[in-house]
């Protein structure tokens, strides 16, 4: 079996792959990033918070350049998934305005991106439709 890991760390990969955002204790104020104080009421102490893996697209853009290496036109979008929103790219859909639309149910999606010299393969995510 390969072994995987995930491309950024607030993705929690298993039988159930989704997002773990860390939850202010004072407020409920979510982030992605390690943070040492709350933005929101500079609360120092969080706990994990598991984000629900279906949500809403809420804005995107159709990127049509990018650096080299990377395909264009890709989808970013803002995605709220019960009240937090999580930036991500969409996959699985036509990257156009046509097929692609605000309010659009997405669910969370992982795929490989690439594999290190031991095998080890990591893990990215993005948000497909719901069909
Ligand atoms: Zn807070």
């Amino acid at each position: 079996m390969t072994a995987t890991i995930p491309l950024v760390d607030y993705l929690v990969l298993g039988d159930q792959p989704h997002l773990e955002a860390h939850e202010c204790e004072a407020c409920g104020a979510r982030f992605f990033d390690r943070r040492n104080a709350c933005a929101h009421c500079s609360g120092t102490t969080f706990r994990p918070a598991a984000i629900p893996t279906e949500g809403e697209v809420r804005a995107f853009t159709i990127v049509a350049f990018a650096a080299p290496g990377i395909d264009v036109p890709y989808v970013a979008a803002v995605v709220d998934c019960a009240g937090t929103s999580v930036r991500a790219n969409l996959i699985n859909v036509a990257p156009d305005p046509e097929h692609v639309h605000l309010g659009m149910k997405v669910r969370l999606a992982t795929y490989p991106v690439g594999a290190d010299s031991d095998g080890t393969e990591a893990i990215g995510f993005g948000f497909e439709p719901i069909s």
